[in-house]
């Protein structure tokens, strides 16, 4: 991962590129993973722009319940009341590729154990 803390997230809370915006508040995003890995993919992220949740202090403890919160608010509104999986990649083992803190929402087929 790049250290910078400039990425194609903070370009999209800034509505500086476009994306399928499906919940907005003052402290997080929503918005649909450009690819997605299953027929839901939401991408929840904080508008405080943390790298990973290894940087994740415990001030942000609030800001990380809310963003699970989100999650499941998302989940509700997109209709997922079979079940759905948050995943949360952390840096480069975590298969992490966008250097801004984001839980992925993924619902709308059966998920499988264990991920790749
Ligand atoms: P990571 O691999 O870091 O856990 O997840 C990053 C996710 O961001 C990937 O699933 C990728 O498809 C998504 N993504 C990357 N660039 C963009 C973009 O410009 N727009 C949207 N909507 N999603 C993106």
């Amino acid at each position: 991962m790049s250290e910078s803390t400039e990425t194609i997230f903070n370009k999209i809370i800034r509505r500086e590129i476009p994306a399928d915006i499906v919940y907005e508040d003052d402290l997080a995003i929503a918005f649909k993973d450009i690819h997605p890995q299953a027929p839901v993919h939401i991408l929840i992220i904080p508008k405080k722009p943390i790298k990973s949740l290894v940087q994740a202090q415990a001030e942000d403890i609030n800001l990380m319940g809310h963003l699970l919160l989100t999650a499941r608010r998302v989940a509700l509104q997109a209709g997922l009341n079979n079940g759905y999986r948050v995943v949360i990649n952390t840096d480069d083992d975590g298969g992490q590729t966008v250097n801004h803190i984001h839980l992925h929402l993924l619902g709308g087929r059966q998920m499988t154990w264990p991920p790749g």
